[in-house]
């Protein structure tokens, strides 16, 4: 069966594979070379920059799930957290996403 490319997993597979190709680009030879093809090269570069801004908003869309609420009984995450469950902040999910976005954990969640 082949991989739903509609898949999060495969869509930041290919992002992450583009990031790569472009961050190993050599601009400086590149830069050697501006002709009538760079433009299709600069689109190619470019198409990685243009990931950003979607990987930006899912990263807000699941930050916007997970947060703090306290009803009394001590901090929990919003969107983890059930009627019978009690998550306490940070959950794993900030906690993960905070660490690939600073290098630092954030506080000792569950
Ligand atoms: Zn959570």
């Amino acid at each position: 069966m082949a991989p739903d490319p509609a898949d999060p997993a495969a869509i930041l597979a290919r992002i992450k594979e583009r990031a790569k190709a472009a961050a190993d680009f050599p601009l400086a030879e590149f830069a050697k070379l501006i002709d009538h093809d760079t433009k299709t090269v600069g689109g190619w570069i470019s198409a990685s920059a243009l990931d950003v801004p979607p990987l930006v908003d899912a990263l807000e869309a699941v930050l916007k799930l997970h947060r703090p609420v306290d009803d009394g009984a001590g901090a929990q995450c919003k969107g983890c957290a059930t009627h019978v469950t009690f998550t306490r902040w940070p959950c794993a999910t900030y906690r993960a996403i905070t660490r690939e976005l600073t290098g630092k954990e954030a506080g000792d969640g569950e």
